[in-house]
């Protein structure tokens, strides 16, 4: 359509029928398909392991018990329409697209990851509620300055393609291309800003590079987003100011 360089390869995801919308596709298929499997797996291992290890049948349902209350997704009560972020406004994401957890007690959050959606936000939204797609943000960032949540910062979303990472991270979406350096408004990086800023003080994460990556610094990824045109440094100053205004 425009030449994106921007995943050129992964425009036509599951989701994207047609080629009707161009966002950004983040290998979710993949990534999401097994992962119930690995959860419950992970879970009668658990139970396993320690009903071997107590002697009595009063401590194993003990045991198991505890353990059950500790699965991911069990502990903290959902209030629906509920955000992280004050301001943003709450739509939810199919449940295809993410998987519930209980962050940051069964995952450790210490990562951002900015996305580019290489469509608008519109698209980026309706997408991400489609069961099919697959992949979805924690959020989508509108040119100006708008946020929508659509996924809770405890539940992994798929949007990094790689599931170590969306396992530590909170995705950012930002409406527009990634060839297109006009699509980066003033308000999109401010909010943005505030976005991460926010997040890095509710899980003390550092506010650096090493912390604070583009999608196409996740080890594995084809994707290119942010792009050669997301300013970097202007973005960082912005989340540092913000960072230390809330502190
Ligand atoms: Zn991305």
């Amino acid at each position: 359509m425009r030449g994106v360089s921007h995943n050129p390869s992964r425009v036509r995801g599951r989701g994207n029928r047609g080629g009707r919308v161009s966002v950004d596709d983040h290998m979710g298929a993949t990534e999401g398909s097994g992962d119930a499997d690995r959860r419950i797996g992970r879970r009668a291992l658990l139970i396993g392991g320690a009903a071997a290890a107590v002697g009595t049948a009063v401590l194993a349902r003990d045991e198991l018990a505890r353990l059950w209350w500790r699965a991911p997704g069990v502990e903290k009560p959902r209030v629906e329409g509920a955000v992280d972020f004050g301001g943003a406004q709450w739509v939810a994401a199919s449940d295809a697209n993410w998987r519930r957890a209980d962050r940051p007690d069964d995952y450790g959050i210490d990562m951002v990851i900015i996305h580019v959606t290489q469509g608008s936000f519109a698209s980026a939204v309706k997408v991400f509620q489609d069961p099919g797609h697959g992949a979805a943000a924690h959020y989508v960032v509108r040119k100006d300055g708008h946020i929508t949540q659509m996924i809770r910062e405890l539940d992994v979303a798929y949007h990094a393609g790689n599931r170590a990472y969306n396992e530590r991270s909170v995705g950012i979406e930002h409406e527009g291309f990634v060839d297109r350096p006009e699509d980066f408004t003033d308000a999109m990086y401010a909010a943005s800003a505030r976005l991460t800023a926010r997040i890095c003080a509710r899980y003390a994460i550092p506010v650096d590079r090493e912390h604070i990556i583009g999608h196409v610094e996740v080890p594995g990824t084809d994707h290119t987003d942010p792009g050669e045109h997301w300013d970097w440094d202007r973005y960082m100053r912005l989340v540092r100011r913000a960072r230390s205004a809330s502190a």
